[in-house]
This record gives C-alpha cells, sequence and structure tokens, in this order.
C-alpha cells in the first residue's frame, strides 16, 4: 500500500478479496463496542460495505450528554461521505478564530473563512449530542445502504478475545468475525492487545469547566456582548496557566464554554475515575475562583452559567499503544489515541479511523485474510493519529507569561498548523 501522512485513506490498493474459497464469507458479522462518536461511524461505514453489524454499548442513551465538538475539515469530509450534512443539524460555520489575553488585548486572529479555499469541506462548530444522535439514525434506519446495525443498550461488555468473542458483564458471549473495540478512553478491549496491559490514562495536570449557555442570555448584558456578538467566531483568552474558550454552536444560538485550568487548582480528584468522567459536576465557586483575574466582561459572563450544567472534565492522556490490532480484534478513537482536546481533533480522528477501517474490509473479505487487513488499517493510521495527538499535546502547553505577541510564533510547530484538514 502506498501511504501519506495526510490520510488520504482511499488511494491504499486493497488486495481484492478471493471469493469461493475455505472459510470465506460474503459478508462479515461485526461487534462494535461501544456506541460513541467512533462506534457509530464504523457502524455506518462498515453497514455500507454490506456487512452485519451489532453495536454494544454500556449506557441506555436516556439523556445524552456532552457539549460542542469541532468538525474540522477533515470530519466533515467523512460525515458527508455518511450522508450527514453537519449543517443541517445546526453546526455552525467557523468564520473567525481569535487569541486574546485575560485582558481582552487581542493577540493574534485568523480569519478562517477567508482560508477556507485551501480545504475541501468547510469547517464547524457542531455539537456532541446533535451529531451523535443523527450518527445513530443513519446506523439504524432501516433504508440506509446495507443492512441496519442492531444497537444493544445497556450491554457492558467486559472482555474480549482476539477470535471474535465479546463476554458481557451479564455473562452473555457474543461471537463475531471482527471485533471492533471504540469503548473510549477507558476501554476494556484495549486489554486484548499485545503489550497494553501497563498502558493506562493519566491524568494531563489539566482539567476544563464546561458548560453551555443560550448567546441570547450573554448578547442581553451590555458588557458580555462585545464578547459573542460575532456569528462563527471561536475566542481564546490564554493567561499563564489557564484559558476560557469561547465558540457558538445550534444555529449560533448556543455558546459553548471549555475552561481549562490545572487539575490541582480545582476539586478534580487527579487520576479520574473510570466511571462517568463526562458527568462530573463542576462548583461555581471554584470557576470564578480560578478566572477572577481575567477581564471583567469574561468573569461576568462566567457567573452568567447555569450551575446545574457546570460540568468538570480531568483531561486524560496516555502513552502510545505498541499496536491497534491483535487477531480479528481492532481499536479506534479514544480506544486505540485517547486525545487532549486542545487541537478539536478527538472525534475526527475517530471517524478517519472508522473510515480506514471500513476500506479495509470490503465485502468478500475472506475470514483468515482479516488479521492482516487490520494491521493495514493501522499502517494507515498510527503516525497520522499519533501525529495529531502529539500536537495537541504541544497546543495545550502553559505559555508562561502569556502567549506570544508575535504572530509570527504561530508556527506548524507550535500548533500543529492545518495539515490534518485534510483528508
Ligand atoms: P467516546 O465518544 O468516548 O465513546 C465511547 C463509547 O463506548 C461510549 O458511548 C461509552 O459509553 C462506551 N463504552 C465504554 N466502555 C464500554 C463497555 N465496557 N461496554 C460497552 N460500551 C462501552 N468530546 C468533546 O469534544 N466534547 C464533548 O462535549 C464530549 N462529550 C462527551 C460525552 C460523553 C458521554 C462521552 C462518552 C464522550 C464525550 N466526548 C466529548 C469525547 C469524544 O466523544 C471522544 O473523545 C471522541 O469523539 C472519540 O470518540 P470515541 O468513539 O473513541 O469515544
Amino acid at each position: 500500500a502506498s501511504t501519506t501522512l495526510h490520510g488520504t485513506y482511499s488511494s491504499y490498493e486493497i488486495t481484492p478479496a478471493v471469493t469461493n474459497r475455505p472459510g470465506q464469507c460474503d459478508d462479515l458479522n461485526i461487534t462494535i463496542v461501544g456506541a460513541g462518536i467512533g462506534g457509530f461511524s464504523a457502524a455506518i461505514f462498515l453497514r455500507r460495505q454490506g456487512h452485519n453489524v451489532t453495536l454494544v454499548e454500556q449506557s441506555r442513551f436516556a439523556n445524552e450528554v456532552g457539549a460542542a465538538v469541532h468538525l474540522a475539515p477533515n470530519a466533515n469530509g467523512l460525515l458527508l461521505r455518511m450522508g450527514l450534512k453537519a449543517e443541517d443539524i445546526g453546526a455552525v460555520p467557523c468564520n473567525l478564530i481569535s487569541t486574546s489575553r485575560p485582558n481582552l488585548e487581542l493577540v493574534f486572529k485568523a480569519e478562517v473563512w477567508k482560508q477556507s479555499h485551501r480545504w475541501q469541506h468547510s469547517w464547524l462548530l457542531g455539537h456532541r449530542v446533535d451529531l451523535h444522535s443523527e450518527l445513530k439514525r443513519l446506523a439504524t434506519m432501516e433504508e440506509g445502504k446495507g443492512p441496519p446495525v442492531i444497537l444493544r443498550t445497556s450491554s457492558k461488555v467486559a472482555s474480549v478475545s482476539t477470535d471474535g468473542a465479546v463476554t458481557l458483564t451479564s455473562g452473555e458471549q457474543i461471537r463475531a468475525d471482527v471485533v471492533v473495540g471504540a469503548d473510549g478512553v477507558h476501554s476494556k478491549t484495549r486489554y486484548a492487545l499485545p503489550g497494553s496491559q501497563d498502558i493506562k490514562p493519566f491524568g494531563s495536570g489539566k482539567s476544563a469547566f464546561r458548560f453551555t449557555m443560550p448567546r441570547a442570555r450573554a448578547l442581553a448584558e451590555p458588557v458580555t456582548k462585545p464578547l459573542v456578538e460575532a456569528d462563527g467566531h471561536l475566542n481564546m483568552y490564554m493567561g499563564k496557566d489557564r484559558r476560557v474558550v469561547i465558540y457558538p454552536t445550534r444555529d449560533n444560538d448556543v455558546l459553548n464554554f471549555v475552561c481549562i485550568h490545572s487539575t490541582s487548582s480545582s476539586e478534580v480528584k487527579a487520576g479520574a475515575p473510570e466511571s462517568s468522567d463526562w458527568q462530573n459536576t463542576g462548583h461555581m465557586d471554584k470557576l470564578l475562583e480560578i478566572y477572577q483575574d481575567f477581564d471583567p466582561a469574561i468573569v461576568k459572563l462566567l457567573s452568567m452559567a447555569d450551575p446545574d450544567t457546570l460540568k468538570v472534565w480531568e483531561l486524560l492522556d496516555m502513552e502510545q499503544l505498541p499496536t491497534w490490532t491483535n487477531g480479528r480484534l481492532a481499536c479506534i478513537g479514544d480506544a486505540a489515541h485517547p486525545f487532549t482536546p486542545h487541537q478539536g481533533q478527538g472525534a475526527a480522528q475517530a471517524i478517519e479511523d472508522a473510515a480506514s477501517l471500513a476500506c479495509v474490509l470490503p465485502l468478500g473479505t475472506a475470514l483468515e485474510e482479516i488479521p492482516e487487513r487490520l494491521k493495514l488499517y493501522e499502517k494507515c493510521r498510527y503516525e497520522r493519529a499519533s501525529r495529531i495527538q502529539e500536537y495537541s499535546r504541544i497546543i495545550g502547553k502553559d505559555f508562561g507569561e502569556g502567549p506570544p505577541l508575535d504572530a509570527s510564533q504561530y508556527t506548524n510547530e507550535n500548533f500543529g498548523h492545518d495539515e490534518w484538514h485534510y483528508t
């Protein structure tokens, strides 16, 4: 296979499957563990290849959680191939990205819309709940391409094997030709990969308060209005060791806030427990204490958050796994490579993994070819995802005395630039 760092998986030459061989089957039975962004994306792409897909998800999906999610051009191209036009679910074109000091002094701005000709697809600011719901609809709808995905909720996986067995905590076992581990940062499936046993997620030292707010609320206050009046504007206010990121989503009607600070300064316990880290309640007094030295307009905005919806997440990181596949098991998304959120590429990389995986498993793939084909998936993806993971770490580092004043310091090396926007 020819390889390129820009992940043009469609250019990979995949050996055509040979039919009528012993062990050959036309369509594969594929079990995906975890129905998050990566799991649903893989389900949609694999279903379109004609395979029978079962998605096993631990939660009930009773109350969808999550806030905004970046849908950069590389993610959007793939969503379009799934038949999902993110603008139709309220995702907002990102027009302008700016970096300012905590006193509102502007340091850098990139007029994204002016550069949009450089990418094949738009750069959007979406909402995870809207994206997740739409992926679920596409995966399970009857009239889609390929057999509808069977979604089993309230089904927690205890372990998987490398020969296609998935064991639920209830004791039930599901047999499959291929198992895909898409079970996120606290993955159980990754423990079936060689060399993974001692590799565990760890606290990156940073946590983030997250909440959303109706934009109308901020527009109604004269002091906060100037900060939020431009559509599609992503603002970053960077302090020495803390930052506030604000951007709109849901047709510019909702503002998303991500307030990143050192874990030790908030109440998050370092090394978050495996359970619901997305649901940890944040405390308003802590939020306001940490950002008290920011401009009064920012402090006012933060104080307008609804305390009932304030969450605080520890930002986790992990050493690179030596491999993402073993036998007929492959891991994708955060299960394979958890991302810090600083470049907004976690969901996009999970979607890229999903598309690549489906590309190497065409209809007619023989059982005995599967391990080699999964290795090809890993080969397509490993370097690109690992590199973007590293860029994300770099951009998340503290700025010391504040962001560099000189825009020329916003280099590829420091900021990962935009090479990852290409699909
Ligand atoms: P995830 O999206 O984390 O999905 C993993 C899925 O696996 C989850 O549905 C989980 O319940 C399921 N799972 C885990 N263990 C098991 C098991 N043993 N058995 C069965 N199922 C299992 N990122 C943002 O940028 N903004 C957000 O607002 C945001 N909100 C999130 C809310 C939730 C509830 C979750 C789970 C993740 C959220 N993320 C958010 C993270 C983001 O979705 C991922 O980092 C990224 O999209 C990669 O997706 P993924 O599919 O690899 O992992």
